[in-house]
């Protein structure tokens, strides 16, 4: 079978790059999902001419015009709905259901911000001062660029380019190398709706160059980026010289606490769904389980039992709970990891090893691993390590728990397993994370509220809900004496 080749995409056309990458399926590497156009420096600054160019026209058009777009863009991801996500499947490696819920996820997320087009709410009040009449509108901030991680293929670049394309501003998307083929769907989608030529453009290729030739090009006014702390922390020092507005959603390393007053089964379906669903690969994840005293050692026992059940394998097949990790890099990574786990904490409870037998050696298949008797000092308490490995730790009550929770450099999301109301509003208090869930997943979050964490996680206005306009546009304020 021949492979389907994706070009990038700018002024509206579809061109190649010369070279090309492949994308290959993380469960079995012979296939290769595609081949995609490996963008040069030139190319990048080329499409953030082509935003430059469409700008004016684009910021002119009525937000309700502009939001009819989006509209017909998710009807047409409505309409290809099970392939898009079959193929998230085939390029990520998450479960069918995974990928189905994230494709759902960003057709809402188009819809949603298309209506935003219809509110664009601004600022009206009073004047202190007679036929004065005051007030705020919303303006486009201009060119942005979006760079986006592997780990939500579709629905990251959905809650980028919605709301930045909403506001008025026109775009140029650089996606995972690792998971392309998803946001290349979302661009045709646009493309087919009638996007006007330039007003999104898409260039896939190498993070460094692209990226570098990116927040160097004249026109670009803003960047949203998603990934890691350490590519986050760069690009905010190099937009720093530029002045331009930046907004980083980056690394976590997110507790899950386990009181003794806990619905017990419900807290351990919440743990093992938080840590290893989707391979441990949401940055909302729970790396770190911090369970009461009273009910440690049944809960890790309990904890154990579950994850053992898990199924591990080819997220295309029925059944399958876990599949791979997204390629070699990462998976090196959590077997690393797990390396260390053990010189630390010694054995661990469950899990721990690469998975090569019964037809997976195709793969890059991990154990849902837990290590338990894990202490605030080991590398497994404080690193990320964005893979099925939990670090299950013991607290004394539930002010030490909280402690040891906050006890990281990182502020993204958080959980508590309780049915006491006192200690939960204590916990939403003073629990440092942007994003908090009660006798929920730590993960699993919803498009219609602020989204984004706090300490090194994240820096800038919060993604979704109402709160995304914030970073996408700047306010015009108007006195007006009639
Ligand atoms: P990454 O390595 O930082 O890559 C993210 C994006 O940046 C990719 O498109 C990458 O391109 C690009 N990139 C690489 N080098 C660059 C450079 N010098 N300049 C500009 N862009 C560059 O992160 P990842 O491995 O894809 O994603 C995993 C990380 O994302 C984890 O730390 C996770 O916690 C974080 N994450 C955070 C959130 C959140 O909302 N807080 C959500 C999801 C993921 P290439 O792919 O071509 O290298």
């Amino acid at each position: 079978m021949s492979v389907p080749v994706f070009n990038n995409y700018i002024r509206g056309e579809w061109v190649s790059a010369g070279a090309t990458f492949e994308n290959r399926n993380p469960a079995n590497t012979d296939e290769v999902v595609g081949l995609f156009a490996k963008g040069s420096a030139a190319d990048m600054t080329d499409a953030v001419a082509a935003a430059t160019e469409a700008f004016p026209a684009w910021a002119a058009m009525n937000a309700p015009a502009r939001g009819a777009i989006l509209y017909k863009a998710a009807d047409i991801l409505d309409r290809t709905f099970d392939s898009i996500a079959a193929e998230m499947t085939r390029e990520e490696g998450k479960t069918l259901p995974e990928a189905k819920g994230e494709v759902r996820r960003a057709i809402n997320i188009f819809r949603y911000f298309a209506a935003e087009g219809s509110r664009m709410p601004g600022v009206v009040v009073p004047s202190e001062r007679d036929r004065v009449h005051m007030f705020a509108i919303r303006k486009p901030v201009g060119v942005v660029g979006l760079v986006t991680p592997w780990n939500f293929p579709i629905a990251i670049p959905a809650w980028k380019l919605a709301p930045a394309l909403i506001c008025g501003n026109t775009v140029v998307l650089k996606p995972a190398s690792a998971a392309p083929l998803s946001a290349w769907r979302l661009v045709e989608a646009l493309h087919q709706a009638g996007l006007p030529k330039g007003v999104l453009n898409f260039v896939a290729g190498s993070g460094g160059e692209l990226g570098n030739a990116l927040i160097q090009a004249k026109g670009l006014k803003a960047v949203s980026f998603t990934g890691s702390c350490e590519i986050g922390n760069w690009l905010h020092a190099e937009a720093s010289k530029r002045r331009l507005r930046i907004q980083l959603e980056m690394g976590g390393k997110n507790p899950t606490i386990v009181l003794a007053d806990a619905d017990f089964n419900s807290a351990v379906e919440n743990v093992v769904n938080a840590a290893f669903f989707s391979t441990g690969q949401k940055c909302t994840a729970t790396s770190r389980a911090i369970v009461e005293d009273g009910i440690y050692d049944r809960f890790v026992e309990a904890l154990v039992e579950r994850t053992k059940k898990l199924k591990v394998g080819d997220g295309m097949q029925p059944g399958i709970d876990i599949g791979p990790a997204v390629d070699q890099g990462q998976l090196d990574t959590v077997l690393k990891y797990i390396e260390i786990g053990r010189k630390e904490a010694g054995e661990p409870r469950v899990g721990g090893n690469r998975l090569t037998a019964n037809g997976l050696d195709k793969g890059y298949f991990v154990e849902p691993t837990i290590f338990a008797d894990v202490t605030e000092s080991m590398t497994i308490a404080q690193e990320e390590i964005f893979g099925p490995v939990l670090a299950v730790m013991r607290a004394k009550d539930f002010d030490d728990a909280m402690r040891i929770a906050n006890n990281t450099p990182f502020g993204l999301s958080a959980s508590i397993q309780t049915t006491s109301l006192s200690r939960t509003f204590d916990y939403i208090y003073k629990m440092e994370a942007g994003l908090l869930t009660v006798n929920l997943p730590s993960a699993g979050v919803e498009y219609q509220l602020p989204f984004g964490g706090t300490k090194d996680s994240s820096f800038g206005p919060k993604e979704q809900g109402p709160a995304a306009l914030e970073f996408y546009s700047d306010y015009k304020t108007i006195y007006l004496k009639y």
